[in-house]
């Protein structure tokens, strides 16, 4: 059996061993129901007040506004759809970009159909928005701008502090998808005047089925999930005590370790990178070359299609993505690399690599080696390459 090499971490992480630990006791006797009065219960009130406090803290934010979820969409949802709710008296116009999750977009088209106005901002070819286009876009009628603080497919990081301070001026509210970004990069939602974040767990070491929706003091978005008073009255549904308990003690974990484990990360990342690109033929890097996430390096090979790769990659025991984990499964090509203007034929072979701290050197040599096999031995079977090479020779010759 090969030695699992698992670069897929933008997907999902493997969770800590110090999240087990705590949830462990949440999963087995310490199960009684936070709303109620008899201590088993009462106590696990506090556990998750302390969790949201962490958790609060990691982005600037008061205890009180955070408000736990089933996870990112859930989060995402919630932001767009009760915003549009909320608001949509002053205006039914929204910006958000063509390279958001599909947990906005989908969620985008869908208030499309319910009388919303969307604006897709372009994106450069790194993947980044145009702050003048974004001020351009703003409209009387515009209640929302939505754009993610980090790409979960090609790692670009926009500029999230100056997208808040244009919001700002117009009086706009501002929502950031921080799923990939949180725990990776420092986040101060004042800094930055983010009205609304969503977060996950089990992108940062944490459980999957758990995230939160920062709301600001002031913005009156209501409940999505009616029923009873759990998270003042905003988000119905008993308590997942064992999944809070778990993202506190990933966020803490995050908190402590972030520093240390971004330079090791986007050295690592730096030297995948270099590898890369110097020893196979027709390979570019995707996304923004320095402004993108510690872990994340996503190229493209011409010539080759992304899903046999991923299956030589899988067959030689290494867990990479081509495109996005939700559109893998089908050929479509990914959205976010059509809208930083790779043509069809290259985005289909793309391929993601995002690193956690477990990941070594060794590994990284490894995979490179096995992937110019990989490359290689596909491009010998693409006549479309044969072609090509044929080409370059007679160009070389006259
Ligand atoms: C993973 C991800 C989501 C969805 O989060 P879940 O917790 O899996 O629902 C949303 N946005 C981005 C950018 C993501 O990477």
């Amino acid at each position: 059996m090969t030695k699992l090499i698992y670069l897929d971490n933008a997907a999902t992480t493997k969770m800590a061993p110090e999240v087990v630990e705590a949830m462990m006791p949440y999963l087995t006797e310490e199960y009684g129901n936070p709303s109620a009065i008899y201590s088993i219960g009462a106590k696990n009130k506090e556990v998750i007040s302390k969790q949201r406090e962490i958790i609060a803290d990691m982005i600037g934010a008061k205890a009180n506004e955070i408000y736990f979820t089933a996870g990112g969409s859930e989060a995402d949802n919630w932001a767009l759809k009760a915003t549009f709710e909320a608001y949509g008296k002053k205006g039914k116009h929204i910006i958000t970009t063509k390279i958001e999750h599909h947990a906005i977009l989908h969620t985008a088209e869908y208030l499309e159909k319910q009388g919303a106005e969307v604006t897709y901002l372009d994106v450069d070819e790194n993947g980044l928005v145009s702050l003048e286009e974004l001020e351009a876009a703003i409209r009387p009628d515009t209640i929302l701008i939505s754009v993610m603080f980090a790409n979960n497919e090609i790692g670009t990081i926009e500029p999230i502090k100056e997208i808040g301070a244009i919001a700002k001026k117009h009086g706009v509210l501002f929502h950031t998808d921080a799923v990939q970004a949180f725990g990776q990069v420092p986040i101060d939602v004042d800094e930055c005047n983010i009205d609304m974040l969503s977060a996950s767990g089990h992108k940062l070491n944490g459980p999957k089925g758990i995230g939160f929706l920062y709301i600001r003091k002031g913005v009156k978005i209501l409940s999505l999930i009616h029923g009873g008073a759990q998270e003042r009255r905003r988000r119905a549904g008993t308590e997942n005590v064992p999944g809070i308990v778990g993202f506190g003690a990933a966020v803490k974990k995050a908190k402590a370790t972030m520093n240390e484990k971004s330079k090791y990360e986007s050295e690592l990342r730096d030297y995948l990178i270099e590898r890369v690109l110097a020893e196979i033929p027709y390979a570019r890097l995707n996304g923004h070359p320095t402004k993108r996430l510690p872990n994340n390096a996503n190229f493209a090979f011409e010539f080759i299609e992304g899903e046999s790769m991923l299956i030589l990659l899988d067959m030689a025991g290494i867990c990479a993505s081509s495109g996005s984990a939700c559109t893998s499964g089908s050929l479509d090509p990914s959205h976010v690399l059509l809208a930083i203007g790779l043509p069809h034929e290259k985005s289909n072979c793309s391929l993601r690599l995002t690193l956690s701290e477990d990941t070594t050197k060794e590994e990284i040599d490894f995979v490179v080696d096995k992937l110019k096999e990989i490359i290689e031995r596909l491009r010998g079977m693409s006549p479309l390459y044969e072609d090509f090479v044929k080409k370059q020779k007679k160009k070389e010759e006259e």
